[in-house]
């Protein structure tokens, strides 16, 4: 790297003087390169710090032609010496979520042969990828140990091995390196080759907690917090907690069976106005003269047993076309059609080439839905 990157002997190197290199105007802010920096830039899946440079403002970091380049919002003057100070809360979060994948990552390894093919540290999101299928009870069993290793404070060190050493030295390695090698050691527990800053030993990590887990791409995804950021997490979940045994009126421990006897209790009432709405309707039907030939009913909100029910009753007694539509000019309708003497198929083939009806059925009866407003459907039928 041309830059020098002083997070590499130092991590934990808030503030820090360089000289201006150069700085162009970009599409993405002043372009700015420094000849060293404390700025670690978005690399492997992790994004970048952010800070204040002089006068102004870090919005991104990246690697470019072997320089690292800052994003800023203001430009500087070629050969000025600035001061940078790093948003050490943004930075501190992700060397708790990145030391507590190696540590993680590490268990994974040593006690299921895991190896990690992908890791994603984002300000929302942090996810670990292993290339084998892990359950529920394996992932529960590594996060147990990875607390251990947090609670028994080990060293985390980085270092440059010559390569004698790093011949003997067996680690783990997402790609083949160019140049050398930066091993992180988590001790007893973990090599790694990684560019990243850590923390210096695990108890800074402060908590590894699996948030969810899914397959992927035929091993396993895992979303995990560490540190400040778990007890975020913690402190918003225990929020949602209170808030829902507030309104459900009950003991924390409650709320599954509160929630429970709510769903039945709701999947009888909407039985009981089913079969309210359903009387209605038969009502309304039995109130239609039987000299009508056709009748087109539109209502809202009558399911569609319902509305088969309907038309059933709407067919013995009426020898034209018999139609129920539910719902509204806005949102469209749903609509059963029957007849004992019309083709229904064919009035849904015409509903559907001239006014777009996903519908279906035989020459007795037809179903379907259709996007259209009440007066355009009574003028076409
Ligand atoms: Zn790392």
């Amino acid at each position: 790297m041309k830059t020098i990157a002083l997070y590499d002997n130092d991590a934990f190197l808030r503030e820090f003087e360089a000289q201006v290199e150069s700085c162009q105007e970009s599409e993405k802010g002043y372009r700015v390169v420094l000849n060293q920096t404390a700025f670690f830039p978005e690399q492997g899946g992790q994004t970048s710090d952010i800070g204040l440079l002089g006068e102004g403002k870090v919005i991104d970091v990246q690697v470019e032609d072997d320089e690292i380049v800052h994003y800023c919002d203001r430009a500087f003057e070629v050969g000025a010496t600035l001061s940078g100070i790093i948003d050490w809360h943004h930075r501190f979060g992700n060397m708790q979520q990145h030391t507590g994948e190696h540590i993680f990552t590490g268990l994974a390894h040593n006690i299921y042969g895991a190896e990690n093919v992908g890791f994603h540290l984002s300000d929302n999101t942090v996810t670990l990828d292993l290339n084998i299928e892990l359950d529920d009870t394996q992932i529960a069993f590594i996060e147990r140990l990875a607390n251990e290793v947090v609670a028994a404070d080990v060293p985390v060190k980085a270092y440059y091995p010559d390569e004698a050493s790093l011949a003997t030295l067996e680690y783990r390695s997402k790609k083949e390196i160019d140049g050398p090698i930066r091993i992180v050691e988590v001790e007893g527990i973990d090599f790694c080759a990684c560019c990243a800053p850590h923390v210096k030993s695990t108890g800074q990590v402060g908590m590894v907690k699996v948030t969810s887990f899914e397959k992927y791409k035929g091993g396993v995804r895992v979303y995990f917090l560490c540190g400040l950021r778990a007890l975020k997490d913690y402190n918003r979940r225990m929020d949602i907690l209170s808030k829902a045994y507030q309104l459900l009126n009950c003991q924390e421990d409650e709320i599954p069976e509160k929630i429970t006897s709510i769903m039945k209790n709701n999947k009888q009432l909407n039985y009981d106005i089913s079969e309210i709405k359903a009387k209605i309707l038969l009502d309304k039907i039995q109130a239609y003269p039987s000299e009508l030939a056709d009748v087109t009913i539109f209502t809202e909100d009558i399911d569609s047993k319902n509305m088969r029910d309907g038309v059933n009753a709407l067919v013995e007694k009426h020898s034209g076309l018999c139609a129920i539509f539910s719902g509204n000019d806005d949102e469209g309708y749903n609509f059963v059609i029957g007849s004992r003497t019309r083709d229904c198929k064919a009035i849904a083939t015409g509903l559907r080439e001239l006014l777009g009806a996903k519908c279906g059925g035989s020459p007795q009866m037809a179903q379907g839905s259709i996007n259209a407003t009440r007066s355009v459907i009574e003028q076409t039928l």
